[in-house]
């Protein structure tokens, strides 16, 4: 297997696609960064400029198939002067995406093949769990491992409260304290880092993102908060992605510029989100308990006893709520997708019924004609 490709994640899983594919002399390459429609892909090699193939643009039918950051593209050996040309999406072994804003649009994908998804919080006034859990909801369906990072750690003198709270919270998930400014603990996050994982970094606007790639980096690369303020050209409004190879030769993907994360509509992340309810729930009387005050229900009885807070209780019927409208909305999309083949099957019904008639009405003539001896 390609050396230099399995610096950038490249894997077995890839390699047999490529092999199983009838594009054996395609080039594969990974997505670094989107800038309207043109892409950045890196072979390896060399980075190049590169654009989806018109056979591509006409072949795929959702914007699920679309490439993002991190995804493994085919290119055509040949370089056309607008660059290479993509003509095929490997299948992804995660996919980090949100619903869009509006109501009709479908689901912006953030990026493609991470192995963890690294969910920040900073532990000043801006502190927030309930953040942390809806990027947790999202980040189970990834399919990716989400780790919390609580950043800014060297503000608060006393952590372990709520370190502990979170921990009992979701204890399926790796939390790690550090401090990105004073790079304190940055070795806890070291087993993710090796050669070839890809990390995405997500949190709200001011966790720390950017300063803790340049802590990772060794270097001031990336302009952090303070610096953008005062950078005149507004690069802190900008929402762009990319995908940087530390030294190390991990591939961290930075996903600035989120105001807000809504949930795509997968059950499972939330399950997994909330896994401390869910295996209170285990003990509901009745095995389809809505929580809703039905005799029985477990979560209720923990309210009762203290054990369940009626604020995180509250949050996951919130979140719940919330996956289940995006889910039916999903829904209510899909026929969408194939409005020629409906109606077409309308308009076979009309001609078969046409022929039923012609048919009936040929049949009555034939019989006239029998009987009048012709
Ligand atoms: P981003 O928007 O998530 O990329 O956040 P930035 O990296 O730009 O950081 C936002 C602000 O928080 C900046 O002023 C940083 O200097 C500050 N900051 C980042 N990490 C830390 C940290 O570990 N401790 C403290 N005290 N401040 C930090
Ligand atoms: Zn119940």
């Amino acid at each position: 297997m390609n050396s230099i490709l399995s610096n950038l994640g490249w894997n077995e899983t890839f390699q047999q696609q490529l092999e199983s594919s009838n594009h054996t002399e395609a080039i594969p390459a990974r997505v670094t960064r989107i800038d309207r429609g043109r892409y950045t892909v890196h072979t390896g090699e060399s980075v190049t400029s590169a654009q989806l193939s018109g056979s591509f643009l006409n072949g795929y039918q959702t914007a699920l198939e679309q490439p993002t950051i991190g995804d493994w593209v085919l290119i055509d050996p040949l370089e056309l002067t607008q660059g290479h040309l993509i003509t095929h999406v490997l299948e992804r072994k995660s996919l980090f995406a949100r619903q869009s804003s509006g109501k009709t649009s479908g689901n912006q994908l953030l990026a493609a093949n991470i192995d963890y998804l690294f969910i920040i919080a900073g532990l000043d006034q801006d502190y927030n769990p309930r953040r942390i859990q809806r990027y947790l909801t999202q980040a189970w369906n990834s399919g990716a491992q989400p780790v919390v990072i609580l950043n800014k750690a060297d503000l608060l003198e006393d952590k372990s409260q709520i370190i502990e709270e979170l921990k009992r919270q979701i204890p399926d998930t790796p939390i790690h304290a550090v401090s990105a400014l004073y790079l304190e603990k940055l070795e806890s996050l070291n087993p993710y880092l090796g050669r070839g994982n890809t990390i995405a970094l997500s949190g709200s606007s001011g966790v720390g993102k950017s300063s803790l790639i340049n802590a990772l980096l060794g270097e001031e690369r990336l302009l952090t908060q303070s610096n953008r303020a005062d950078d005149n050209r507004g690069r802190h409004t900008t929402s762009w992605r990319e995908l940087i190879v530390l030294a190390s030769g991990t591939c961290v993907i930075d996903l600035p510029g989120m105001r807000e994360l809504q949930l795509t509509g997968e059950e499972a992340g939330v399950m997994k989100a909330f896994s401390d309810i869910n295996f209170l729930a285990r003990n509901c009387r009745f095995r389809n308990c809505r929580h809703e005050g039905e005799p029985g229900c477990a979560l209720q009885e923990a309210m009762d006893s203290g054990e369940l807070s009626l604020e995180r209780f509250g949050q996951f019927t919130k979140l719940k709520n919330e996956n289940a409208s995006a889910r039916k909305r999903g829904k209510a999309r899909k026929p969408k997708i194939f409005p020629k083949q409906n109606k077409w099957r309308e308009k076979e019904s009309v001609f078969k019924e046409i022929a039923i008639q012609y048919r009936k009405t040929n049949n009555a003539k034939r019989k006239l004609n029998q009987e009048d001896g012709f």
